[in-house]
């Protein structure tokens, strides 16, 4: 059941929102050729904890708990990459997700980063996939439904020669993270059974992931999560918690311009 959100609600998921965003600014910083990704996760795990915010990623359940406050997804891996001993090296690109509660809400976003010099495969798949989630914010309240979005940014990906996770969507957000509805970047018969209304009050993390080959992606069996694609071709991850209001779409993991 999709809940909307009052104002007063939306505020403070704006809260929970500014702090993950305040997040990604520590994290985009630290993105350097020889920092270890467990540095990143701990820095966001002890500037959510002194905020009194949770983060919300250690524990989910799986295979094994998820055991991290961040995914940090390096190159062919899509999401999930657990934060460890590797250490970025110039030329890769770095997705890391991250998410908090706060007085009861939550925010959820992520980003992909590139460490320095990158080559122009992987500067293309960036801007595409970034592209497609600006795409997405902007038409939220252009459509009736969720399917129209979908589909635009289906193309717009197709166009670019890439391909569309599909084994991974995003989802409605609030008190808990994992919401109802499930938000696909693509347009599937489940699409269309459980396609829904963009109206004010909704609140869901807009997530494309886009891969430079293959859509098809597959799940380490050493550690249960890490999920790459099953080409080893580079993979991008760009993620925004927003709501929609009366006056237009509102970026809720956002810094303060
Ligand atoms: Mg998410």
């Amino acid at each position: 059941m999709i809940t909307l959100k009052s104002s007063r609600e939306l505020e403070l998921m704006r809260e929970a929102g500014r702090l993950v965003a305040q997040a990604h600014k520590i994290i985009r910083e630290m993105v350097q050729p020889g920092v270890r990704t467990k540095s990143i996760d701990s820095e966001v795990e002890s500037f959510f904890r002194k905020h009194n915010a949770t983060p919300l990623f250690k524990g989910v359940p799986g295979k094994v708990p998820y055991p991290a406050s961040t995914c940090i997804s390096i190159n062919e891996q899509v999401v999930h990459g657990i934060p460890g001993e590797r250490e970025l090296c110039e030329g890769d690109i770095v997705s890391v997700d991250t998410a908090c509660r706060l007085n009861g809400w939550c925010g959820d976003a992520a980003w992909t980063y590139a460490v320095g010099q990158i080559d122009h495969e992987k500067q293309k798949l960036m801007q595409v996939g970034e592209r497609n989630l600006w795409l997405a914010i902007d038409h939220l309240c252009k459509f009736q439904r969720w399917s129209q979005v979908a589909g635009l940014m289906e193309r717009e990906v197709h166009k670019a020669g890439f391909s569309v996770v599909e084994q991974f969507v995003g989802h409605g957000i609030g008190r808990e993270m994992h919401e109802d509805p499930q938000v696909p970047n693509f347009v599937s018969p489940q699409l269309r059974r459980h396609d829904f209304r963009l109206e004010p009050g909704l609140v869901i993390a807009i997530e494309p992931m886009v891969n430079s080959g293959t859509k098809n992606v597959r799940v380490s069996k050493s550690d249960q999560w890490t999920v790459t694609t099953k080409d080893n071709r580079p993979s991008v991850h760009f993620e925004h918690t927003v709501a929609i209001t009366s006056t237009g779409p509102v970026i809720l993991t956002r810094l303060d311009d």
